[in-house]
């Protein structure tokens, strides 16, 4: 007995309740789930300002894919996430620096190019996608920088 007795009233509120209880709990049981908020978050858009003090950052890197002058910088994670991701952040860490005919492969998902970038991301790059994507974050680099290029 628990000495509660359900009227009419309280059964909506109480079925909320429960569907909310629920819907967290699979949230936290969610294996593909995007860390750490399942809300969609805004992304960071750097200022004109910004954007030229990371090209300074980058002043004395090489392209990614063929170690040659770099002319553009690449969302690693792109801007509008897609499907259940966030949208990647103008931030240096999610910035790839390519020459104009490697970023062009890279959006064109050649195998090749991807799997170079892949294997040239630096710490920074992976701490990054782990910062917005949780654990997912190999599962999304295994979908859209797959290491395998034959
Ligand atoms: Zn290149």
């Amino acid at each position: 007995m628990t000495g509660y007795a359900y009227t009419e009233h309280d059964l909506p509120e109480r079925e909320h309740a429960i569907s909310a209880e629920l819907e967290q709990r699979e949230w936290e049981e969610d294996e593909t789930r995007v860390l750490p908020d399942p809300k969609p978050t805004k992304r960071y858009r750097a200022s004109q300002k910004e954007w030229a003090h990371m090209r300074r950052v980058f002043s004395n890197s090489r392209c990614l894919v063929c170690a040659g002058e770099w002319s553009e910088l690449h969302h690693i994670l792109p801007r509008d996430g897609g499907g259940p991701y966030p949208g990647g952040d103008d931030v240096v860490v999610n910035l790839a620096p390519l020459c104009a005919p490697c970023h062009r492969k890279v959006e064109a998902r050649d195998p090749e190019a991807r799997a170079t970038l892949r294997a040239n991301l630096n710490d920074a790059h992976k701490w990054y996608l782990t910062y917005r994507l949780g654990h997912a974050a190999p599962a999304w680099l295994d979908r859209h920088l797959p290491e395998i290029a034959a």
